[in-house]
């Protein structure tokens, strides 16, 4: 079993409050993914799972069982590095086992353990180099299965992908997956990529300034985004905002600004009845915005000027100019598209977010 409960944690250094409140419940074989900019207190969050750094109020349990004055070693916990720390004058075999052996387990269950991982990681035939004679990928691997032979009840992983190139970053991330559903060893994994986060994370933690933001579902957290700050961290490229006054014509709630002036779809008007005169902000992805043809003349719609027309292969972005502002659009690879021209384009209706232009939610 590996249920992970986290209760009120908050943690102080010294004047800097880095974790706040956080409360979260981890099931067993689940894979839970830390994700925001850097500073936003993931590693300290870790490391107080881990035991590497003291809690300064709340409760950490396992399995129903308060850890947090247990030692790390006493934890059934095995961590995973960003920069792997591997013990460079100890071979691969003795990187692996060093940890059962502080644990005084028996030498032929420790061989059985070593063999069993590195199978499992494909490093079988490296067992005997030593840390130097490795590629950062391999590396990675002797990482990995420092914490494989110790079937502990949780991984922890702090950004462990984040010193390989983005090819084998790729790559990794595949194997991560495939190694957790092959083990079905409860995960909680460290990152600022929300990419990892989104591919990896059967449900994602999107913090900033020590808060917990949302917890959710990728999909949850991209399609219903509790806030601004999260529906502009998930998703790349990033979400269009637009500051908008909220005022009524004709029974219908208009939103506009000097670069746009839309009919809002109804579902949002309900909800900004009581906003008339104020201003709100509005958000839409960039594969929600479609050049509009003859279907869409219901949506709202907008004029813009093409600025840069960037060709990716698999969609062209565009940057458009819309008043004083930018906004981005994913198109088809094979649209028409130049830069300085005119354009009318329309928002999916369904797919309009809404923010609060004060406190961002
Ligand atoms: P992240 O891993 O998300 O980048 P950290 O958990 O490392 O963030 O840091 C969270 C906050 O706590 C930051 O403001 C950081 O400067 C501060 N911090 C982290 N470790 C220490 C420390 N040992 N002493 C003082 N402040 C720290
Ligand atoms: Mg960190």
């Amino acid at each position: 079993m590996g249920q992970v409960v986290l209760k009120g944690i908050n943690k102080f250094y010294e004047s800097v409050h880095a974790v706040k409140d956080v409360n979260l419940q981890i099931r067993d074989k689940e894979f839970v993914v830390f994700v925001g900019p850097s500073g936003c207190g993931k590693t300290t969050t870790l490391r107080m799972i881990a035991g590497l750094e003291a809690i300064s109020s709340g409760d950490i349990s396992i399995d129903g069982n308060v850890i947090n004055t247990l030692a790390p070693m006493d934890r059934d916990i095995a961590m995973v590095f960003q920069n792997y720390a591997l013990y460079p004058h100890m071979s691969v075999y003795d990187n692996m086992a060093f940890g059962l052996k502080m644990r005084k387990f028996e030498r032929p269950e420790i061989e059985k353990r070593v063999r069993e991982a590195a199978d499992i990681l494909g490093i079988g035939e490296l067992l005997k180099r030593k840390p130097r004679q490795l590629s950062g990928g391999q590396r990675q691997r002797v990482a990995l299965g420092r914490a494989i032979v110790r079937h502990p009840r949780v991984f922890l992983f702090d950004e462990p992908l984040s010193n390989l190139d983005a090819k084998l970053r790729v790559q990794m991330r595949v194997e991560l997956k495939k190694l957790h559903l092959r083990l079905g060893t409860t995960a909680i994994y460290v990152t600022h990529d929300q990419v990892e986060a989104m591919t990896l994370g059967d449900r994602v933690v999107v913090m900033k300034d020590g808060v917990v933001q949302q917890v959710g579902e990728p999909l949850e957290l991209y399609n219903q985004p509790a806030n601004k700050f999260v529906a502009g961290f998930i998703g790349s490229p990033a979400m269009n905002f637009a500051a908008v006054t909220v005022t009524e014509a004709g029974g219908s709630l208009i939103a506009e600004n000097s670069g746009l002036r839309i009919k809002l779809p109804d579902e949002i008007a309900q909800r900004l009845r009581g906003h008339i005169g104020r201003e709100v902000i509005l958000g839409v992805r960039p594969e929600d915005l479609t050049v509009a043809g003859s279907a869409d003349l219901d949506h709202p719609c907008f004029d813009a000027v093409i600025e840069v027309v960037e060709q990716l292969g698999s969609e062209i972005l565009l940057d458009m100019k819309v008043g004083e502002s930018i906004m981005v659009a994913s198109v088809e690879p094979t649209a028409r598209v130049r830069v300085a021209d005119k354009l009318r384009v329309a928002m999916r209706p369904s797919r309009l977010h809404v923010f609060d232009a004060q406190t961002e939610a």
